[in-house]
């Protein structure tokens, strides 16, 4: 065997080897139970950074481990491959979206099959394929057909000089467009939704659901909660003063609805202009126009003082019978609720500093305690707790919570208004005026209006002729040869829809195409994915904690709806993984980042100004220069140790900082293992005898706590740091061991070798084949834990047959009778010599001896 460790060698030889063996594919073994190890899929960026390599290997280990334990296992990739960057390099370089995207595909998986991930690429997806996007425009039929896909007006970033729709990412922080540096402004475009919330109850579905997820980072679960945001109160209503229509409010507060003195319109609220009254005309609309080029973010920002104008109309609250004045103001949403609230001031803190600074009355409606009445008139700030009514009414002197209930039956009994559930989610917006995207398969005809594209007329395919030009309507709408076909009802001359969709919809759904991955006749065979579905392992970033998670969990209750699957969630236990941080050296007077090649360690001071430089640890990226290229890594220390690395470095939910020095630290521990088996040669013959056996009890018990404690590790919280540990202390023991040509440290070096597989799975298969097996050692079973061999006190145990004393063995001082006959029986002394005879009676003599009774 070679001395030398070398990985560039060696990972070569066995990821080719396991191709061929085709060890990577999924197992259709059904006897078998299932273990789906998934990581979220990337985007075709060009380039894998840590953060994937991280994501990566975590899902790798644990695919590895289940295959060891017994499970069939699938552990698929695929690309996420929709989306802006390819549009930009389109724009930026000339080159086609899908010759880009392909490019880059190509160049990751090979960076991805370097690592020697267990994936099965025949399984891949891609979803930019129109043999993907074929069945997410089919599942957008099927969702139309259910009624949970509609139109309506909804406001768009547009920009005024390239006359172009903008996505977010393409207006900066000032509300300027990245290309033309126009002041963005907000436009009304009709636009393709998905009810995410008021249809069949799904938002209160995906509420309840999280409890199911046991599995779950409870943070992840909370922050869905709070994006779904629940909320129990009341709509009630206001007359408007000389006209007949009211306006309608949502309140989580009833108890305070005689403390209203004023409500609140969205500017952009349709009955806006009607209510104003002459004198406030020009103010209003200048208002509206202002607010119109500003974004949601910038208008509801929590920092940002609160704009309002008077309107001068009034509405009656029906409550007091009182006329009180109609705002409006840039923190109420159209989109949002009623696109109207109540003013409370008294009782709400954004309301209370609005007032202030309007001068708006404030009446106090709720107070801590009966003795606190007539102190509660000289507020310093809002009181929001609960307390006792007063200046309401019937309702004086009840609690606030129980007035809130009062108060809404009263409503209803009046008629202007009743008990309603909200919820803080909205309808997706899913229409995208880009061209890289799945067009959205309708076709618009004058006389039958939207009509869905036929089944078998799927895919719409993406036109390749097409020029960017960053400017004018959405691509697609340029391209008149594409937009204009007949009506499939009607045949009359008509307009396909030039939107494409959101591409979270490509990955709300990729994880049921893998288990049937090449099926061209249906979206999946529905008892494929129910078999292997839901995913047992999700691993992923946080960032993909609210909106893809969410948005897959809604796919999977309406394709559950619809028949398709028999499954109400679709990832049993998810993990989210930390991030990867490089050392940042930053000057602190400049602001500027300096590369770490260009830094003295010991100084630590800016090459050109020799001003001290600030330095501490965060997640890589290029404008800060503290990136460590994989490729590098790899090049230098082999897949092996940077997965070795990874893991050891820290918990994998946690933050990692890379640290040359301990990447160097798992090269020399790989190089030790090698060292060990190099200089080991099994020699099974050597039959241990009871004295060599008790000086080698702990040798076992090293072996088997190592045995214990990675599985645990691995199959608990996925501590793989700990896991790493443990191998070290095990190579460690061996290392110590005086006799290296006995059965117990060979079997010590096997278990070494089968416990390093999932991390360091090339060097394992080579150091498995070095100790003589020929098969790999990633088919073999993972070592079985000897609780005997963990205990510490041991007694000899006296083996007879037929009375005469043939041998000993030695088994842990406190095993019971039944447990004593068990490890006489599986003794070699005993089974050499009963020989197959019938045994008629045991007779067990507990801390002393076992006799067989043959015949
Ligand atoms: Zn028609």
């Amino acid at each position: 065997m070679e001395s030398r460790y070398n990985p560039a060698a060696i990972e070569e030889k066995w990821q080719q080897a396991w191709a061929e063996l085709g060890l990577d594919q999924t197992s259709t073994n059904t006897d078998k139970p299932k273990f789906y190890a998934l990581s979220m899929f990337p985007y075709p960026s060009g380039s894998l950074h840590m953060g994937h390599v991280r994501n990566y290997v975590i899902t790798d280990v644990i695919a590895r481990l289940k295959r060891m334990q017994g499970y069939r296992v699938l552990h698929p990739m695929g690309w996420d491959a929709f989306g802006l960057p390819a549009e930009n390099a389109a724009l930026d370089r000339g080159i086609p979206p899908a010759k880009w995207t392909y490019q880059n595909i190509d160049q990751m998986r090979q960076q991805l099959q370097r690592l020697g991930l267990s994936i099965d690429w025949k399984r891949e997806v891609t979803t930019c394929s129109p043999d993907y996007y074929k069945w997410t425009q089919w599942i957008f039929l099927q969702f139309l057909k259910a009624g949970l896909a509609y139109q309506k007006e909804a406001a768009v970033n547009w920009d005024p000089i390239d006359q172009t729709v903008l996505a977010n990412e393409q207006v900066d922080n000032e509300g300027r467009s990245w290309r033309s540096g126009a002041k963005v402004e907000r436009k009304l475009l009709r636009q393709w939704f998905l009810k995410i919330t008021d249809y069949a109850d799904y938002a209160e579905e995906l509420l309840n659901d999280l409890d199911k997820l046991t599995g779950w980072p409870e943070r992840v679960k909370l922050m869905q909660a709070n994006w779904i945001g629940k909320s129990v109160g009341a709509y009630l209503e206001f007359p408007i003063v000389g006209m007949e229509e009211k306006i309608g409010v949502y309140t989580t507060r009833p108890d305070t609805v005689y403390g209203v003195t004023y409500i609140v319109l969205a500017p952009e609220h349709p009955l806006t202009r009607r209510l104003t009254t002459p004198d406030h005309q020009a103010a209003v609309e200048a208002f509206i126009q202002e607010v119109s080029s500003q974004s949601e973010l910038e208008r509801t920002a929590e920092d940002k003082p609160k704009r309002g104008i008077p309107t001068g109309g009034k509405v009656v609250n029906p409550f007091t019978e009182e006329e009180i004045p109609i705002t409006i103001a840039d923190y109420v949403l159209y989109e949002y609720g009623t696109g109207a609230v109540m003013g409370v001031p008294a009782h709400d803190t954004r309301d209370f500093q609005f007032a202030k600074a309007k001068q708006l009355p404030i009446t106090v409606v709720i107070v801590p305690t009966d003795t606190a009445v007539n102190e509660a008139i000289a507020l310093k700030e809002a009181y929001t707790e609960p307390g006792i009514v007063i200046n309401s009414g019937r309702f004086n002197g009840m609690v606030s919570t129980d007035a809130k209930e009062a108060i809404i039956k009263y409503a209803q009994s009046q008629g202007f208004g009743k008990a309603r559930v909200q919820y803080r989610l909205r309808d997706w917006l899913i229409s995208r005026q880009r061209y890289w995207g799945a067009p959205i398969p309708v076709i618009h005809c004058p006389s039958c209006g939207t009509v869905p594209v036929p089944e078998q007329d799927l895919p719409v395919r993406l036109p390749d002729d097409i020029t960017f030009t960053g400017r004018g309507p959405s691509p697609l709408a340029q391209l008149d040869n594409w937009v204009n076909v007949p009506c499939p009802t009607c045949g009359t001359q008509a307009k396909r829809e030039t939107d494409t969709m959101d591409t979270f919809i490509d990955s709300s759904w990729y994880f049921l195409r893998y288990p049937d991955a090449n099926n061209d006749q249906q979206v999946f065979d529905s008892a494929k994915t129910n078999d292997w579905m839901p995913v047992d392992q999700y691993v992923g970033g946080i960032e993909h904690a609210i909106l893809h998670l969410l948005y897959s969990r809604f796919f999977t209750k309406v394709l559950r709806d619809s028949g398709l699957l028999n499954f109400d969630e679709p990832f049993q236990r998810l993990l989210t993984q930390g991030m990867v941080q490089g050392i940042t050296y930053k000057n602190p007077v400049t602001g500027k980042y300096i590369p770490p090649a260009q830094v003295n360690p010991a100084e630590q001071k800016d090459p050109e100004t020799g001003e001290p430089l600030q330095v501490f640890y965060e997640k890589m990226s290029k404008s800060k220069y503290n990136g460590v290229e994989p490729q590098e890594v790899l090049g230098k220390y082999g897949a092996d140790t940077a997965r070795m690395f990874i893991l050891f470095k820290a918990p994998p939910e946690k933050d990692l900082e890379w640290e040359d020095a301990d990447v160097e630290g798992q090269f020399r521990f790989l190089n030790r293992v090698w060292r060990l088996v190099a200089e080991f040669s099994p020699q099974p013959s050597v039959v241990s005898n009871q004295s060599s056996a008790a000086k080698e009890k702990d040798l076992r018990r090293a072996i088997h706590t190592a045995i214990k404690e990675v599985t645990e590790d691995l199959e608990g919280e996925y501590q793989f740091n700990t896991a790493v540990s443990e191998l070290m202390k095990l190579s460690n023991a061996l290392a110590d061991a005086k006799r290296k040509d006995s059965p117990v440290y060979t079997e010590g070096i096997k278990t070494l070798i089968l416990l390093l597989a999932p991390f360091a799975p090339h060097v394992a298969d080579e150091l498995w084949h070095k100790i003589g097996h020929t098969d790999s050692v990633h088919t073999q079973i993972w070592p079985k834990l000897d609780p005997a061999a963990l205990v510490a006190d041991e007694i000899t145990l006296v083996i007879q047959i037929m009375g005469k004393t043939r041998g000993t063995i030695q088994v842990p001082a406190q095993a019971d009778k039944q447990a004593l006959e068990q490890y006489a029986r599986e003794s070699e002394v005993a089974q050499r010599h009963i020989d197959g005879k019938e045994i008629k009676k045991v007779i067990v003599v507990p801390g002393k001896l076992v006799n067989f009774v043959v015949g």
